[in-house]
């Protein structure tokens, strides 16, 4: 039987890929083909598909307890927020099926931090292009994607849209009375793998500090261990007050969460928030595995090490192919590649050739693996993007003599 999606809403340009299987950096289809999965879908299984320790995890406490409401205490959250604090800035925690639920509650925290002090005129959360957070209405307001945006009727009020360019315009919304913060990707994911400097966090830092904003981090892509460090705000010293995580905090699994200072989590108090599902016993038993192996490190180490010999072997791809490569960028194992061919046809003749990579704005694609990728397996990517290149070479050829 070949699967339809004539009953799904058409809000994706699906890949005709009628997956089945996974086994580590390998997705194998119903029909017993594969693909090197460099996309995981898009950094989230941080171990690659079905890791047995992650396996192990659902298995036993599924058996145990799945579900209970946020009215009875969770051991396991407790456990997984304070690993996480413990790994970061944070003091608390609030668990998320998702990541833009993750960012709704940064963005509801810093509304009430605010309102909290008795400065309820304190709303506006300042933004950058090329920003990606989410698909709820708060998220795609405060990216502010024409795209995202289009038909969905008025923005949510409170939110500005700036370069990180123009540190004038940013100075000036972050000194404005109605300012509550600053949300920002220390790599942007879907803007096309492009880490801030040092320099640009750190203006940002000091605005807040000056100016009494919140400065709220979106490491949902960039975090947990995706850029060969925990998180990626460690490689500028910058320490936002506010973090949201998702994306390969469950390995796959759903799982997201809001991370706090204690200052910046005050204005959060009994019903300010919540969830059904968020913090599940299930979730929670998940994350905490996929914490366990993804904060070792040896496992950062292999992130640092393979993102070095992707680097390396890319860049070497670019003086071999300049009609394809435009430039390298990213961190770790976040990696863009700006191309000078239509990135959608690059990432059509990757998968003919049995690579599975990812697009990106900026007329990128991005390599994704996962985080405990092995060296054979980038060089089994390698050389599938120097198949892919050869092929794309070709159909120009042919295109320019016909
Ligand atoms: C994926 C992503 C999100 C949204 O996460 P969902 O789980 O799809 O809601 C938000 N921010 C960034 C940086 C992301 O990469």
């Amino acid at each position: 039987m070949t699967a339809s999606n004539d009953h799904l809403f058409g809000v994706y340009a699906r890949a005709p890929i009628e997956v089945d299987r996974g086994q580590g950096v390998r997705l194998y289809d119903r029909h017993g083909r594969s693909w090197l999965d460099f996309v995981q879908g898009i950094a989230t299984n941080g171990l690659g598909h079905a890791a047995p320790v992650l396996v192990d995890a659902v298995r036993k406490q599924s058996e145990k307890l799945w579900h209970v409401s946020n009215i009875f205490t969770i051991p396991e959250q407790g456990e997984l927020a304070e690993k996480l604090c413990a790994a970061s800035f944070a003091d608390r925690v609030f668990f998320t099926n998702s990541g833009t639920e993750a960012v709704e509650c940064a963005l509801k925290l810093a509304r009430k931090y605010h309102a909290s002090r008795g400065n309820e005129e304190r709303i506006d959360i300042i933004g950058f292009e090329g920003a990606f957070h989410g698909r709820t209405y708060a998220a795609v307001t405060a990216a502010g994607n024409e795209t995202y945006l289009k038909g969905f009727g008025p923005r949510l009020p409170g939110f500005v849209h700036l370069s990180l360019d123009d540190h004038d315009a940013i100075r000036a919304a972050a000194e404005a009375p109605t300012a509550a913060a600053i949300l920002v990707e220390p790599v942007q994911g879907e803007g096309g793998a492009r880490a801030l400097t040092d320099a640009e966090l750190t203006l940002l830092r000091e605005l807040c500090d000056a100016n009494g904003l919140l400065l709220i981090f979106d490491e949902i892509q960039c975090g947990m261990g995706r850029s060969g460090k925990m998180w990626a705000y460690e490689y500028s010293g910058v320490i936002p007050d506010v973090m949201c995580v998702a994306k390969a905090l469950g390995g796959g699994f759903p799982v997201g969460a809001c991370l706090a200072t204690e200052d910046a989590a005050s204005g959060m108090t009994v019903g300010a928030h919540g969830s059904t599902f968020g913090g599940n016993p299930l979730a929670m038993a998940v994350g905490l595995a996929a914490f366990g192996e993804i904060s070792s490190p040896e496992l950062l180490d292999n992130v640092r090490k393979q993102a070095g010999y992707l680097k390396q072997q890319l860049e070497g791809l670019k003086q071999t192919w300049p009609d394809m490569i435009d430039e390298i960028r990213g961190r770790g194992l976040l990696i863009g590649i700006k191309l000078k061919p239509n990135n959608r046809e690059i990432m059509t003749l990757a998968r003919d050739n049995g690579l599975l990579i990812a697009g990106g704005s900026d007329n990128c694609v991005r390599l994704l693996p996962p985080l405990n990728v092995t060296e054979d397996e980038c060089r089994e990517a390698v050389g599938l993007l120097e198949k892919t290149f050869e092929a794309a070479r070709a159909a120009a050829q042919q295109k320019e003599q016909a």
